[in-house]
């Protein structure tokens, strides 16, 4: 693995910066300087603005190709946007689950015609994506999932009926990837199918409802005899084959898991701020206690550790090594360090003195970072089966 960045890399990292600081400032100040959060219908619209300022610069998927909006930029100055993005303090991508999880599966296995159609749409944040895998009875356990699509070949399409439920801004968005049971006699992996489903369909409601923070971050989707027709999207609204759903949705999850979804520049900008906090509070504070600042660069050494391991992983999948099913550890990783990061800092902030509203705020947000993209018992098992050869029981 070669460690210096090349003159052209970093020429790139200082022409994001530049044009980071300056958008993010004007993008605030077009909306008064007030932020509200992603997961609201106000903060929604207004995060939605800021895609756009994205998009207009090529910046919304940067290693895409130039057809579909992006850059073509290399995984390295990918993950060079990610770091100087989170260290400016960009708010969260609430295109996030079309860009990070359906898009590589798109790229992987849809038809030139579904690229074509879908990609540039979502980078330009005209269609929004959420990801319609979780049922009330299938979580973990997403093989029990119960939604079906029954094939109308008289019109020409599928009939929808179930439920879906924590659908990320599911509420807010236009189109949904999910998966579905087409084969009415098979049971657990076989006979699912994944379709793609613009929401506004005759027969589906999307439902709104509250997170632990009080956000509107969740829906329910329900698809009540709802009529998807073939040509509902151009190359069709099947992703990959029909029956063969599980697998495409392992190709998703292994991006969900593994390097796009949680860059390290995430962890490492929240490393830096948690060490200026303890810097802050060192100098008004003579009792700190000194187990704080262990803390304090044990987060940061181990957000470290995790920028190298990524870039690593770049190495590997650059040399036809994929991570497979060792992405488990990835999102074991990212998920706790998120949690203790913030914990550091709820510990640091004077409990006399009103909560920090980011640091807690964030503290609640990377508490489902355990849970999400496969809770981490989950990856546990997975890691122990699947890399270290353990046996199940
Ligand atoms: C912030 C957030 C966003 C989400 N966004 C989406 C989304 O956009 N789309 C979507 O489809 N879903 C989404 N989800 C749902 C998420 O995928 C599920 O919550 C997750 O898969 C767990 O399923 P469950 O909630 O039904 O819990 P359960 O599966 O009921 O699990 C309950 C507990 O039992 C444990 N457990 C279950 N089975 C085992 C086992 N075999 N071995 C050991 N322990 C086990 C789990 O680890 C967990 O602690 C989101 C969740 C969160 C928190």
């Amino acid at each position: 693995m070669d460690l210096t960045w090349t003159a052209q890399e970093d020429a790139f990292r200082a022409e994001v910066r530049a044009w980071l600081d300056t958008e993010l400032a004007a993008w605030r100040r077009r909306h008064g300087g007030r932020i509200e959060s992603g997961d609201t219908a106000e903060g929604f619209a207004q995060h939605l603005d800021w895609e756009r300022t994205l998009f207009d610069a090529r910046y919304a998927a940067v290693s895409w190709p130039i057809e579909y909006g992006g850059r073509e930029a290399s995984r390295w100055e990918w993950l060079i946007f990610e770091e100087e993005y989170y260290r400016a303090g960009g708010p969260q991508r609430v295109t996030q689950n079309g860009i990070f999880l359906l898009a590589p599966t798109i790229f992987e296995l849809g038809t030139i015609e579904q690229r074509d159609h879908v990609l540039p749409r979502m980078a330009a944040a005209e269609d929004l994506w959420c990801q319609g895998w979780s049922e009330p009875n299938a979580g973990s356990d997403l093989a029990a999932l119960t939604c079906r699509a029954t094939r109308d070949g008289g019109r020409g399409g599928w009939v929808l009926d179930g439920q879906k439920t924590w659908t990320t801004r599911g509420a807010f968005c236009t189109h949904l990837f999910g998966l579905f049971r087409t084969d009415p006699g098979s049971d657990r992996h076989r006979g699912l199918t994944y379709l793609l489903v613009p929401l506004d369909l005759q027969g589906v409601t999307v439902r709104g409802f509250a997170r632990l923070d009080g956000d509107e971050g969740f829906a329910e989707v329900f698809f009540d005899d709802a009529f998807l027709p073939d040509d509902a999207l151009p190359g069709g609204v099947v992703l990959g084959v029909v029956g063969e759903g599980w697998s495409v949705a392992m190709a998703t999850t292994s991006s969900e898991r593994g390097l796009t979804l949680r860059a390290p520049g995430r962890f490492t900008a929240t490393a830096a701020r948690l060490v200026e906090l303890y810097r802050e509070r060192a100098t008004v504070d003579d009792d700190l206690d000194p187990g704080l600042r262990d803390r304090v660069v044990q987060g940061w050494m181990e957000a470290e550790a995790y920028r190298w391991q990524t870039l690593q992983t770049v190495t590997d999948e650059a040399e036809g090594r994929p991570a497979g099913a060792a992405s488990s550890f990835v999102k074991l990783w990212w998920s706790e360090l998120d949690v203790s990061l913030h914990e550091t800092a709820l510990d640091l902030l004077d409990p006399d003195a009103e909560l920090e509203a980011p640091w807690t705020k964030g503290w609640q947000f990377a508490l489902s970072g355990p849970i999400y993209a496969g809770t981490n018992e989950i990856q546990r098992n997975i890691a122990a089966e699947r890399v270290l050869g353990l046996p199940r029981k």
